[in-house]
């Protein structure tokens, strides 16, 4: 493993942010109106049903949101105390894991405490450990958090705004 260089390990940078952007194109969600219709389409993209379930678990602590992959089927976890703005975020990201299909995490699909959401061939995917002690040991996923960072940061363009680009006008 290299040595962390102390940058943050996600880099949004313009090649990232054009491979997020096409991933979108090709999965029809660039124009998505809301939550559950991006839900949806992620969904007949993989061919899998999506469980979006709110935890409120001492393991996730230091996980904002964590993808967790069966056979027949996609589990979201989030974190119920959250704010709600938060928490969609944590869904743009997982669902950026998804849309490029990363590998899975070996050490927590592996970690004891998350046996119960990995149940039944469950693979833990998508992670988010935000944390500046964590920092260090993703710089491997460097590449995965920065594309995850970049789906979630163009959905969140799309669905974290005023419903008419009009109603912007009132702060003038
Ligand atoms: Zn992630």
């Amino acid at each position: 493993m290299a040595e962390w260089d102390g940058r943050r390990p996600w880099r949004t940078d313009a090649e990232i942010v054009a491979r997020a952007q096409e991933r979108l194109e090709h999965y029809g969600l660039s124009d998505v109106r809301g939550i559950p219709e991006l839900t949806s389409k992620v969904s007949a993209a993989t061919g899998k049903t999506i469980t979006v379930e709110e935890v409120d678990d001492p393991v996730l602590v230091t996980t904002t949101a964590l993808w967790i992959e069966f056979k027949d089927r996609s589990l979201i976890l989030l974190r119920r105390h959250d704010p709600a703005y938060y928490r969609a975020r944590g869904l743009f990201h997982e669902f950026g894991h998804i849309v490029f299909g990363h590998p899975a995490c070996t050490a927590l699909t592996n970690d004891p405490q998350m046996s119960r959401y990995a149940a039944g061939g469950g693979e833990v995917r998508g992670r988010v450990l935000i944390s500046e002690a964590n920092l260090p040991a993703l710089y491997r996923n460097d590449v995965h958090e920065s594309e995850a960072e970049a789906v979630a940061s163009l959905i969140g363009r799309r669905l974290l705004r005023p419903r008419y680009e009009g109603d912007e006008e009132v702060f003038g």
